[in-house]
This record gives structure tokens, sequence and C-alpha cells, in this order.
């Protein structure tokens, strides 16, 4: 059995340090943290809707008295499933990357809302996005961003544990942050890892992010709270990073042949990767991975939402169901998706 349930809410690894899970870790389903000692509290990341994010700092503050104010909120990266629900840490001073703040605004809650709400006028992508962000409510979110930025690492005292921050984007993002508590031999990894489904290079490169993980590889890690899935191991680390090479070599030989990228993901074998969560993800890393090839210079190339068309049309292609079939079936939401 694993030593972890991969359940939702709050689970305590022990000396302070706490992973709030949400799974099935597909789409908008992200992982967050806290981090405690004596009365001092850092929170990594928030959750993509406010009544995710109330829901869980009820349940922190219900068995952790010191959880009623938190000091220092730290976002991982800019995306929307990890920011959110910032307006709700009142009081907390909130730090980040540069690269964050600068990538803040990418997914504004109120224009996924009125994609959501409007899916049909935006086409595919409309009805893509709406399978995707279907099971959240984005309406009363205003973009809370970081107040204060760091570059290169940072080390913050809780109570008497150092925690680090270390920037190491970008590559899923801009501005990519790993939070890392020595002591504890815990990492909390935002994005850098997804476990048990695919992961998505936004920005890239795709090489900074197998550099990364090679470096997490080498730290004194124990116990790693993944951006989305179960509570991690180095083990996981080793198959994203093996996922990553894979698709780079695959794609490499098809951009020298000057074949465009989305040809190009339709051409790859993906292998044993065909069966990941979300593979469909795997259209936008390959167009970071011909841009890292061709080193364009401005990331990214393109918007995020015209990926969601492509997405659709790929996953349909790869014989999947809707995204959240499950969850949205226990809980009786209809998906109203047509197949391309
Ligand atoms: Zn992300
Ligand atoms: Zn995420």
């Amino acid at each position: 059995m694993a030593k972890w349930q991969y359940t939702k809410g709050m689970h305590d690894l022990g000396n302070g340090c706490y992973a709030y899970l949400l799974p099935d870790g597909s789409w908008g389903w992200s992982n967050a943290g806290l981090i405690v000692d004596g009365d001092a509290t850092l929170m990594v990341d928030t959750l993509f809707d406010l009544k995710l994010t109330a829901e869980m700092l009820a349940a922190y503050r219900a068995s952790i008295p010191a959880a009623k104010e938190i000091g220092v909120l730290v976002n991982t990266h800019a995306d929307g499933d990890h920011t959110f629900g910032n307006q709700l840490v009142e009081g907390a001073r909130i730090i980040a990357t540069q690269g964050t703040v600068d990538d803040f605004a990418r997914f504004d809650p109120a224009v996924v809302q009125q994609i959501v709400t409007n899916a049909d006028q935006f086409g595919s992508a409309g009805v893509f996005m709406k399978e995707c962000f279907r099971p959240f409510d984005f309406s009363g979110i205003e973009l809370t961003p970081p107040t204060e930025t760091f570059s290169g690492t940072l080390d913050i005292m809780v109570g008497s544990k150092k925690v680090q921050l270390i920037e190491v984007g970008p590559s899923h993002s801009l501005g990519d942050a790993l939070i890392y508590v020595p002591d504890d031999k815990v990492i909390y990894t935002g994005d850098i890892l997804f476990t048990e489904g695919t992961p998505i290079a936004w920005y890239g490169p795709v090489d900074r992010w197998i550099r990364v993980c090679d470096m997490v590889l080498d730290m004194d890690v124990e116990t790693i709270v993944a951006g989305h899935g179960p509570i991690s191991t180095q083990e996981d680390v080793r198959t994203m990073r093996d996922y990553l090479q894979y698709v780079t070599d695959k794609s490499r030989p098809l951009w020298e042949q000057g074949m465009d990228y989305l040809e190009a993901a339709y051409k790859i074998d993906l292998g044993e990767y065909r069966d990941w969560n979300d593979a469909e993800r795997v259209v936008v890393t390959i167009q970071t991975l011909f841009d890292d090839f061709g080193q364009a210079p401005e990331r990214p190339v393109r918007a995020p939402i015209p990926y969601f068309a492509e997405m659709k049309g790929f996953r349909h292609h790869l014989g999947r169901g809707p995204v959240h079939e499950a969850y949205c079936k226990a809980c009786g939401l209809t998906h109203g998706t047509d197949q391309p």
C-alpha cells in the first residue's frame, strides 16, 4: 500500500508540514501546502476558486490554531489553479518570483468565466475549456498578485524552521519556484511535478525543466508535494523527467524535417505515455519544444486559449472520454460535450 492515501483534503506530513490535495489531479484539481512552526505559518499556493480555497482554509484552521492568521503566502507560479484563491488569505505577505508577477494576468478569471458561460461562441476552444473548468466557479475572483518578489533563492524563517524558495522558471510557466524545507526533507514543487498525469510546458525551455528535475533528484528530499497528483517521491520526478526527455527526443527530428508542431503531435508515438491522464497536453509541449529548437526569443509564442481547440481534437484522437467524466458523474453535472 502506498504510504499516503490520495484523498481530498489535508494531509499531515509531520513536523509542521502539510499538504492539501484535490484528486484526481486533472485540469484544475491542484495541490497546495502549509508549513507551521509555533505561531508562524507559510502557505504554499491557493486553489482554483473561492469555494475550494475557503474549504481548505477552514480545514487548516479546524486543526491548526496557528493557521488562523497566515503570515506568508508563496505562489509557486501564476496559473489560476494555484492563485485564484489568494484574496482569501487576508493580511498575508504574498511572495513569488518576478516571472510569476509578470505572468499573473495570463488567465483572467473574468475571461475564463465568460468563455465557460458562453462556450459555444468560442468554438471548439470554448467547448474544451468548459469541459476542463466546469467543476469550478470563477465568480467573485479578484486577481491578487504577489506583493513581494525574489530571484535566485530566498530563505525564510517560519518560526525556527528554515524554508527555502528556489526560482526555477521559466519552464512550466514564466516564474516557477520550488518551496523546500531542508530539515524535514519536504519539497513543494508546484507544477514542476505532475504525478500520475501529463505535464504541460506553457513556456519552456523544456530542457531547463529537465535540469530542474535533475536538481531535485540530487536534493535530500523524501516527501514531495506535486502541483497535481498524489504525494510523491523522487521516483515520480524521475518518471516525469523521462517523459519530458522522451517527447524532446521524438520531436526534434520532426522539427528538423520542417514539420508543423500539430502534425508532429499526431505523428509521434507516445508509447506508454499515451495512456497517461490528460495526454492531450503534449500538443502544447511540442509547440514549446519547437520554439526551443528554433530559439524563439519571445515566450510564449502563442496565446493559451487556441490550444484548447487543438487539445480537444487530440484528446478525441486518443479515444478519451470527457475531462472530469468520473467527477461529473458523481456530482450529477452533465457535460454537454459535442465531439469533433
Ligand atoms: Zn501550472
Ligand atoms: Zn496547476
